[in-house]
């Protein structure tokens, strides 16, 4: 052993993450495991032996959220690192669960070379983190951040169950939710490893990403409205296609943002009508989001791209109705944070990637209460919510490292 290093093992991270792999639901495309399942309790009761395996002592809070403690020499309020064990259907193994099991490796190693930190240790397994059946995410952190709401609790399943009812369940009480919130100054910082799911760290080939913050989210509708035509019998000059004009907005979509720096828009959801071979499409509904760090710059976009909705209108004569608002808000993890990660990477001789993320995070809940960051590991070709998401063991030995230096590091600088 290396003096003074944390040394996390990789064999034993290995172990873990594929014992969670077999906790998926029959008949699903492999790996899934969606909130609230058989499946997922299974694997919240299988993380709850892991954690005492490692010496947390254990409780699920009034959110669902799973919470191992490692009490501190001092009183003081508890680091917090963590993050998600449910998948999107057809999702992989390392999504969420890396970061769960790096979480829990880091206190194991704390415990193995009896390294007493100043504040409690608390390691998390968030309910529900990916779009739930219930249409809803990250609930856990939600419920954390203050931020789940009775109309939440009322949303039901494909199947008539209430999200008031798969959450007590999992051993959460959603009569008691206030307790389960931390206000700022009830956690000291918060950490999350994670995959990066995006080809930015694998192609720079760096076995870490130390992450700057989470874009923000603006989500859209555009309605066209054109005129249903007999397509045999209406001449091509005489059409006011509403098909025809809704490509053009998702060209036109598709070039505003390749030309607007960190900014990507996605044409996602399309709806035709009346959709039929012999009729020329009269309506269309798209729905479309854009994403990036910076709300001037996605806002600038917006508006290039209305001016082209105005131009599309006018040229085909027809309608479009645009509506469009930020759904989420671009976290900025503080710097305090982020050069802590770097430092803690650089001692460490294990080379990293700076970065944003492109996709939603408990952190983000987490970041409105307490200072936080997040690490990210490489995806194999950038792959995620896929069976092929891959990210190499050594990898997340590396980023456990980086989580565990920088754990010790924040408790040395918030003492
Ligand atoms: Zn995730």
């Amino acid at each position: 052993m290396t003096a003074g290093r944390l040394e996390p093992r990789v064999e034993r991270i290995k172990d873990d993450i594929i014992a969670f792999s077999a906790f998926v639901s029959p008949g699903e495309p492999p790996y899934t495991r969606l909130s609230f399942s058989p499946e997922d309790l299974q694997a919240r009761a299988y993380v709850c032996r892991l954690m005492e395996g490692a010496r947390l002592a254990v409780r699920t809070d009034a959110g669902g959220n799973i919470i191992g403690r490692r009490e501190g020499a001092c009183a003081l309020p508890p680091l917090m690192v963590g993050s998600h064990l449910d998948t999107v259907r057809g999702g992989g193994r390392f999504d969420g669960v890396a970061g769960v099991v790096a979480a829990i490796e880091a206190a194991r190693r704390y415990d193995e070379q009896h390294i007493r930190l100043d504040h409690p240790l608390e390691v998390v397994v968030f309910p529900a983190e990916e779009p739930s059946p219930f249409g809803l995410s990250t609930i856990g952190s939600r419920a954390m951040a203050g931020k789940l709401w009775p109309e939440h609790l009322a949303l039901t399943d494909g199947t008539g169950r209430s999200l008031d009812a798969a959450m007590r369940s999992a051993g959460a009480d959603p009569d008691r939710l206030p307790e389960a919130v931390r206000s700022p100054g009830d956690v000291a910082a918060f950490l999350e490893l994670h995959i990066e799911q995006g080809p930015h760290l694998a192609c720079a080939g760096v076995p870490v990403g130390v992450v700057t913050g989470i874009v923000g989210i603006w989500r859209g509708r555009i309605e066209i409205v054109g005129q249903p035509d007999h397509t045999g019998t209406t001449p091509m000059g005489r059409r006011r296609d509403a098909l025809a004009a809704g490509s053009e907005a998702v060209l036109a979509l598709e070039a505003v943002c390749s030309g607007a720096g960190d900014i990507v828009g996605t044409v996602g959801r399309v709806e035709l009508f009346p959709n039929a071979l012999n009729v020329v499409p009269g309506k269309m509904l798209l729905g479309m989001e854009m994403r990036g760090t910076d709300t001037a710059c996605v806002e600038a976009a917006a508006a290039d791209f209305t001016d082209r909705l105005d131009r599309i209108r006018d040229s085909r004569k027809i309608d479009i109705a645009f509506d469009f608002s930020m759904s989420s808000t671009p976290v900025r993890f503080p710097d305090e944070v982020v050069s802590l990660l770097r430092e803690a990477a650089i001692s460490l001789g294990i080379p990293y990637a700076q970065l944003h993320s492109g996709a939603g995070h408990d952190a983000n809940h987490l970041a409105g209460i307490a200072p936080a960051a997040m690490i990210f590991l490489p995806s194999k070709d950038g792959r995620s919510h896929c069976s092929d998401e891959w990210t190499e063991w050594a990898d997340i030995a590396a980023g456990t490292e980086v989580l565990a230096a920088a754990i010790q590091a924040l408790d040395r600088r918030l003492t």
